[in-house]
């Protein structure tokens, strides 16, 4: 059994959705799961008719409307049936947008943005079995069952692995959403943005699957990212503690969460190009070395440095720390770098508008707050010389933490 998963921008139009016909014609499983995001930036579009209907202002679903049905009309005949089931679905929202909000806006979130990944599947599904590759379609609702946590909801393990060993037997294809489950009073919820990885590895968990496979518009993983890095190479092969260390430092490989209950049962990952099938990409599994053997360049922007340290300049010690971190872990700030001197204590953060201000007003109750904003965060694992100093670059660095495996530099943004 294996697990194939299929992200939005790789069914973004007609010709994505026909390509991935291609790679699940010429891949010939048959014994296999698929897992499909939305398509294109469609929980974009229906994040924003949440926010629209949350504070009552007027909206609208014509775009996403538009994209989906230009998809249909390229796709399928006009009497497909599939018409009438995406038709329905845009009913379902049309509906829950009718009345005001009775809920939070994370549980109107999880009902209305949920649609997005049931969409796509239909369609996909249905042009599957019109293309001679039967598949079943499956609900994910009906087998991922978390908390009520809306918008990052836990997953119930056990009972997610009962429902779907009773759903999924060998042998056969299924397709179905990522990303949505429901609780046990049949909500639907979601389990944080980009959590179709997740998704692909619960299933892969449960079913003792022999490999995932997340297929990707890049070759793999790369050790830096292109964006920023001209130079960016493919890595061929890393342990799951080498992607979950990348994933921590910021890089954007794959959902945070998928690689730990694939870990536990010790289920390779592959990531690979749906643009280039001849490509073997990156597998991530046990036992292995890096390869190749390539310092890796994460780069995280919009920081703040903030320095802090007490009025009547006296050393900074555990209590103060211990009050510090209570006040971050109530603010909901994590922490990127932290650095302490006898007096001062500093923390390189992410600059987030909605909880920084409030942080260091309630820091200066008791401190001295210094800060510094505008910056890049550096994080170079398996760093060399040469490595540092390409990112160093003359730069001034504010702030700079080396362990055996990793450096860390903080500098001013280039942007200005
Ligand atoms: N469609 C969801 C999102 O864009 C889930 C995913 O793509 O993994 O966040
Ligand atoms: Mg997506």
């Amino acid at each position: 059994m294996k697990i194939y998963k299929f992200g939005g921008a790789s069914v973004k139009d007609a010709e994505g959705i026909k390509n991935v016909v291609e790679i699940l014609k010429n891949q010939a499983q048959d014994d296999l799961v698929i897992v499909v995001s939305a398509i294109g930036k469609t929980t974009n579009q229906l994040e924003k008719l949440v926010n629209d209907y949350v504070s009552q202002k007027s909206t609208s679903l014509d775009d996403v409307k538009k994209i989906h049905f230009d998809i249909l009309n390229e796709l399928f005949e006009s009497d497909h049936s599939i018409y009438n089931e995406v038709n329905n679905l845009f009913i379902e929202v049309e509906w829950a947008i009718e009345d005001a909000p009775t809920s939070t806006y994370a549980y109107e979130y999880d009902q209305i943005v949920s649609v997005g990944e049931l969409l796509s599947t239909k369609i996909v599904s249905a042009y599957l079995n019109k293309e001679g590759y039967a598949n079943k379609w499956l609900d994910a609702r009906d087998f991922i069952k978390t908390d009520n946590s809306y918008r990052n909801a836990r997953v119930d393990w056990q009972l997610s692995a009962a429902e779907i060993q009773q759903r999924i037997k060998k042998g056969s294809v299924h397709l179905t959403q990522g990303f949505i489950g429901c609780t046990s009073e049949n909500f639907s919820t979601t389990l944080g943005r980009e959590g179709s990885d997740f998704s692909a590895a619960i299933l892969a968990h449960a079913l003792d699957a022999s490999e995932v496979v997340i297929w990707k518009d890049v070759p793999g993983v790369l050790n830096a990212d292109p964006r920023f890095f001209d130079d960016a190479q493919l890595l061929e092969t890393i342990t799951y503690s080498e992607a979950i260390e990348l994933a921590y430092f910021g890089a954007k490989v794959i959902h945070p969460k998928t690689i730990q209950p694939l870990k536990n049962k010790n289920i390779p990952l592959r990531v690979r190009s749906f643009l280039d099938e001849e490509l073997q990409g990156t597998v991530i599994s046990e036992g292995v070395k890096i390869h190749p053997f390539l310092p890796s360049f994460i780069v995280k922007d919009n920081q703040i440095l903030i320095s802090i340290s007490a009025k009547d300049l006296s050393f900074i010690v555990e209590d103060h720390l211990s009050h510090i971190f209570s006040l971050f872990a109530m603010s909901n700030v994590s922490v990127n770098v932290m650095q302490n001197s006898a007096v001062s204590f500093t923390v390189c953060v992410d600059d987030d508008k909605n909880k920084i201000p409030a942080l260091i007003e309630a820091l200066k109750q008791q401190y001295k707050v210094y800060y510094n904003q505008g910056l890049v965060l550096h994080t170079i694992r398996h760093y060399n010389s040469a490595s540092v100093e390409k990112v160093r670059a003359q730069r001034e660095v504010l702030l700079e933490q080396k362990s055996r495996s990793t450096v860390r530099l903080v500098f001013e943004s280039q942007k200005n």
